[in-house]
């Protein structure tokens, strides 16, 4: 009988140390003025739902610092002050500035933080837009080089006085990113993390690849296009997401920094690549571009690919996309 019970309590010991299977978790929040969605594959529950704590905490941090919305973020401690001469900030304020004018630079304008000099008087939700005098005075201030910053003496200061800066083409891609290397450094090896238009995979979805759908942009539940992806940050920019119409034409929340006006040459831009603050700036980028010169950027970037809608509903892929699928640009 005690041979037995020897027998039965090795058994369960076995039994107790092999590893508890591993599940999905997930959570789901709005924050930043949209859905956030993250999914963790782990073995331990309680460990799994502190880390989507986390990611939700870290979302949070980051609106309330850069929101333009928020009267007390460093964001709008700059706009208020930068204008007046240098103004010290934190060192996670400077790579964001430093990164914005990067891609600025990289798309020849297209991208520029500082379009919300005009584009501040928009409110899509009351249909307003900006009257004359605040579209040239707003103008005037649109220039990303206007934006001067001082890395090694940790300071920022705008150039112009009516600069004013809204860093929502590219702070939830950067959010996105935080958050997948928060997972990451837990020893997390699959995970999805979105913010809205953006989201990042880390590694596969047991052995498949996760699914990540394009909206069709004139249908709301209609999907347009369904990418199998792995390991891979993709960004959605649409001309359906924040809008109103007047006389027959959409003012939307994407603009040409040029006009002030929105941009009108796409319909949505998706951009695959391996991190979500680069497809953030650059999906806002290339829908400014067309896509015309759009693709031509993306086919000259490493890594990175495009699938655009454009103004007359037609799919267009990036190079190295339409060459793996099988595919042809009208
Ligand atoms: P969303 O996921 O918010 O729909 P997008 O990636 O399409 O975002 O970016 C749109 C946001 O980018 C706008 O709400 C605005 O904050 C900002 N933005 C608009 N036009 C530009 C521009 N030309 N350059 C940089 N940022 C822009
Ligand atoms: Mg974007």
């Amino acid at each position: 009988m005690a041979k037995v019970w020897r027998r039965l309590a090795a058994l369960l010991g076995v039994l107790l140390a092999l590893p508890a299977a591993a599940e999905w978790f997930e959570t789901t929040a709005a924050i930043m003025g949209t859905r956030i969605h993250a999914e963790v594959w782990h073995e331990d529950a309680a460990t799994a739902r502190a880390l989507l704590d986390d990611v939700l905490a870290e979302m949070r941090r980051i609106d309330t610092t850069y929101s333009p919305y928020i009267e007390d973020s460093e964001l709008s401690r700059l706009n208020r002050e930068a204008p007046n001469g240098w103004t010290a900030t934190t060192p996670e304020m400077i790579d964001l500035l430093e990164k914005s004018a990067q891609v600025s630079q990289l798309t020849g304008g297209a991208f520029d933080i500082t379009y919300a000099s005009v584009g501040r008087y928009y409110d899509y939700r009351k249909g307003e837009r900006p009257n004359q005098a605040e579209l040239e005075a707003g103008l005037e201030a649109i220039n990303w080089k206007f934006v001067e910053v001082d890395e090694a003496a940790g300071r920022v200061r705008f150039a112009h006085p009516l600069v004013y800066v809204d860093l929502g083409g590219i702070a939830k891609g950067y959010a996105v990113d935080r958050c997948i290397e928060l997972l990451r450094s837990a020893g997390v090896t699959q995970a999805s993390v979105a913010a809205g238009g953006d989201s990042r995979i880390l590694g596969d979805r047991n052995g498949e690849p996760w699914t990540v759908g394009i909206r069709d942009p004139r249908h709301e539940d209609a999907v347009a296009v369904l990418l199998p992806l792995v390991d891979t940050a993709v960004s959605t920019s649409g001309d359906y997401e924040r809008f109103f119409e007047k006389d027959g034409v959409r003012y939307h929340h994407i603009l040409d920094p040029s006009t002030g006006d929105s941009a009108r040459k796409s319909w949505s831009v998706t951009i695959l690549g391996p991190e979500a603050t680069f497809t953030d700036a650059l999906s806002t980028s290339v829908f400014v571009l067309g896509p015309e010169a759009g693709l031509k950027l993306v086919d000259a970037l490493p890594g990175i690919d495009a699938i655009i809608i454009d103004s007359s509903g037609q799919l267009r892929y990036s190079a190295d996309l339409a060459e793996a699928a099988g595919l042809t640009n009208p």
